[in-house]
C-alpha cells in the first residue's frame, strides 16, 4: 500500500505539519499571542504543500524557500529533522490536561470552542463533553446553542464508530502485516484471513487469522510477539488474540485493532474457514439446511452422526450441503442460498474484470502527483485506460481547476496517448454539483471533457427535497456521464446526505447516467447494498478509487469487493468494458 519513497517522505512531511497544527492550536486554546499560533497554522499548510522532503531542504540549507518561515520556525524544523521531536511542542502539551486535544478531534470543534469549554465548564475529554451535551449544559455558553448540541452529539457517537472499527483499508495493511509474519518468522503451513474482512466490509471490528501448523505452539508464539503487539490479551496454543497497533490512514491517528489467531486441524480447515467467515445469518440459514438432511453443521465440519462428512476444504463443506461455493462476499443472508441452490449465482467479479479507473485526482489539485506519475502507475497495474478527472472551480479548499485550465491538458494528454500505445488517457472533470443542481461549468465546456463526474461537495445539510431535486437535476444533464460519491458519507466524519435515493438511480436509469461506486478508503460509497439497489433500478455502475497518490490505485480492490457485494457483474460495470464502449457510453 505505502508506495516506495513517496509516502514516506509525505508522512515525514505530514508528521511536521501536524506538529505545527498543534501548536497553533494549543497556543489558541491556551489564548497566548494569536499572531504566534497564525505563524504555526500558515507554516503548518506551507509544509504539508511541500513537495520536496524537509528534510532535504534542511540538509541543503535551502528552509528559507519556504513561504512564512522565519529565523524561530527554521530552529523548529530543524530541531524536529534532527530529534524527531520539538520541545516546545512538548512544553505546551504540559500546560494542558491530558485529553483535551482529543476533543478537536471532534468535527464542529476548533480550538477556541475548545477554550469556552475548558475554561468555562472544566470540560476536557471527550466522555465529559458527551456528558455535558446529555445534560444540555452547553447551550448556556456563548457561540453554542441547541443545534450546536445535537450536531456535536452525533459527531461524539461517529468518532465512537469509528474508533471502535478499522477501515477495509486499514485491516488489509494489517492482515498483510500478520500473514507476512507468521509465514517468515513461524512454520506455519497454511494462514489465511476470515470474518468480516473476508467479506468484504468496509469496516472491521477484529481481524480473525485461522493457521495450520505442526507446531502450533511456535506459531502462537510468534504471533504474540509480532513487532507493533500494544497489548497480549490471550496466548493459548490454539488460540491467541492481540490488540495491534497501526495508523489511520486518513487521519494518520494511532489506533489498535484486535486479532484473534486461531490454529486449526487440517481436516477443519474448509468448515473453520467458513464458519469464522460468517455472516452469522448465513452460518443460521446454513446449519438449519444441514440439519433438514440429518447433518451436523459446525466449525469442524459436516457431520452424519459421529462420521465426518466434508471439513478439509470450504467447497467441500458446501457441496456437502448441495450448494455450489458462494463467494465471501455475498454470504449475508440476503437470498444468495436459494440462488446458489438454483445454481443462479451471478458469476463474481474478478479485480482483472477492471479494465480502467476513472476518478483520478492530480497535484493541479488535490492530488499529490504529477499527471505523468498517475499515468504511469495506471499503466503499471495493466489498465487499458485511465480517467483523469480532477476538480472544478468551485472546489475551492481542493484547488479546482477553471473550465480554461482543466481544457487545457487536452495538449499533453494527447501527447501522452501520441507516445505510449495500449494506455489511453480520458480527460475528465470532477465538476461540483452546486446547491440548485446546475454544473459547476457551463454546457459548452463540459462537453469538451471526455467525461464528466458530477459530485456534491458542499452544501451537505439541504432538506431532502431540495437536496433529491438537486442530484436528479445534475445526473439529467446530458453532458454528466457519472454521479460520483452519491452519499457524500465519509466514514466516522461524515454521516450521509439525506437524499431520495431511489428517485435519484431512476433519474439516472432514464437519463443513462452511470453512478459511482467509489473505493477511497473512508468514503466507499455507494455500498454494496445501495449498489445493489442501483443496479435493480437499471443503473450502470463504475468502479473508481478517487486517488490522490499513486498507491491510492489499489482501493480498486475495495470497490471490487463492494461490486461484489452487490452482486454485480461486468456488464453492469462500465468500466469492465473496452475502451470502445465505454466512449460510447459517454458520447
Ligand atoms: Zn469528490
Ligand atoms: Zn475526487
Amino acid at each position: 500500500m505505502a508506495g516506495p519513497g513517496l509516502r514516506r517522505r509525505a508522512v515525514t512531511n505530514q508528521a511536521l505539519a501536524n506538529l505545527f497544527r498543534e501548536i497553533a492550536d494549543m497556543l489558541d486554546i491556551l489564548g497566548e499571542d494569536p499572531f504566534r499560533a497564525l505563524s504555526y497554522a500558515r507554516a503548518s499548510r506551507a509544509i504539508e504543500g511541500l513537495t520536496e522532503d524537509v528534510a532535504g531542504l534542511v540538509a541543503a540549507g535551502r528552509l528559507s524557500e519556504i513561504p512564512g518561515i522565519g529565523s524561530a520556525l527554521a530552529d523548529k524544523i530543524r530541531e524536529f529533522v534532527e530529534t524527531g521531536a520539538v520541545g516546545f511542542h512538548g512544553e505546551l502539551r504540559a500546560r494542558l490536561p491530558s485529553g483535551l486535544l482529543d476533543l478537536l478531534s471532534i468535527r464542529g470543534l476548533g480550538p477556541k470552542k475548545v477554550r469556552v469549554l475548558w475554561q468555562d465548564l472544566g470540560i476536557a475529554d471527550v466522555e465529559t463533553l458527551r456528558q455535558a451535551v446529555t445534560s444540555r449544559r452547553l447551550r448556556r455558553l456563548k457561540g453554542f446553542g441547541e443545534k450546536t448540541e445535537a450536531n456535536l452529539l452525533r459527531a461524539i457517537e461517529l468518532r465512537a464508530e469509528g474508533e471502535s472499527r478499522a477501515l477495509l483499508w486499514d485491516a488489509r495493511a494489517v492482515v498483510a502485516r500478520v500473514l507476512d509474519h507468521l509465514r517468515t518468522h513461524s512454520p506455519v503451513e497454511r494462514a489465511e484471513a476470515a470474518g468480516s474482512f473476508r467479506r468484504g466490509r468496509e469496516t472491521v471490528g477484529d481481524v480473525d487469522i485461522l493457521a495450520i501448523a505442526k507446531d502450533r505452539a511456535a506459531v502462537s508464539r510468534a504471533f504474540v510477539s509480532m513487532p507493533g503487539v500494544r497489548e497480549v490479551v490471550a496466548a493459548g496454543e490454539t488460540k491467541a488474540t492481540v490488540l495491534l497497533e497501526y495508523a489511520d490512514y486518513v487521519d494518520e491517528r494511532p489506533r489498535t485493532v484486535q486479532v484473534d489467531l486461531r490454529i486449526l486441524e487440517a481436516r477443519s480447515w474448509g468448515a473453520g474457514l467458513q464458519y469464522f467467515t460468517g455472516s452469522k445469518d448465513h452460518n443460521v440459514h446454513l446449519r438449519g439446511i444441514a440439519q433438514s438432511m440429518g447433518l451436523k453443521l459446525n466449525e469442524y465440519g459436516v457431520f452424519r452422526g459421529e462420521e465426518p462428512v466434508a471439513g478439509e476444504t470450504e467447497e467441500g463443506v458446501y457441496a456437502a450441503l448441495g450448494l455450489p461455493w458462494i463467494p465471501p462476499e455475498m454470504r449475508e443472508d440476503e437470498g444468495e442460498i436459494d440462488l446458489a441452490r438454483e445454481g443462479a449465482l451471478p458469476k463474481p467479479l474478478k479485480g482483472s474484470d477492471v479494465k480502467g479507473d476513472i476518478h483520478v485526482h492530480t497535484d493541479a489539485t488535490d492530488g499529490t502527483e504529477p499527471l505523468e506519475a498517475m499515468v504511469d502507475a495506471a499503466r503499471r497495474r495493466g489498465y487499458a485506460y485511465v480517467g483523469i478527472s480532477d476538480h472544478s472551480v468551485s472546489a475551492t479548499v481542493a484547488f479546482g481547476l477553471t473550465a480554461d485550465r482543466a481544457l487545457a491538458r487536452r495538449d499533453p494528454v494527447r501527447e501522452i496517448n501520441a507516445r505510449s500505445p495500449g494506455l489511453t488517457v480520458l480527460l475528465g472533470t470532477e465538476c461540483d454539483i452546486l446547491d440548485g443542481g446546475a454544473m459547476d461549468y457551463p454546457d459548452e465546456a463540459l462537453r469538451e471533457f471526455d467525461f464528466v463526474l458530477a459530485s456534491v461537495h458542499s452544501k451537505f445539510t439541504l432538506p431532502r427535497k431540495e437536496m433529491t431535486a438537486r442530484l436528479v437535476a445534475a445526473v439529467e444533464n446530458p453532458h454528466v456521464d457519472v454521479l460520483g460519491h452519491p452519499t457524500t458519507r465519509l466514514i466516522g466524519r461524515r454521516d450521509p446526505i439525506d437524499v431520495d435515493l431511489a428517485e435519484v438511480f431512476a433519474a439516472c436509469s432514464r437519463a443513462g447516467t452511470a453512478v459511482e461506486v467509489n473505493g477511497y478508503p473512508n468514503r466507499m460509497d455507494l455500498d454494496g447494498r445501495l449498489a445493489r439497489e442501483a443496479k435493480k433500478a437499471g443503473c450502470r455502475l463504475v468502479l473508481d478509487t478517487d486517488s490522490h497518490a499513486s498507491a491510492e490505485l489499489d482501493a480498486m480492490a475495495l470497490a471490487v469487493a463492494t461490486a461484489r457485494r452487490a452482486w454485480l457483474t461486468p456488464d453492469d460495470i462500465v468500466n469492465a468494458w473496452p475502451l470502445e464502449r465505454v466512449r460510447e457510453f459517454f458520447g
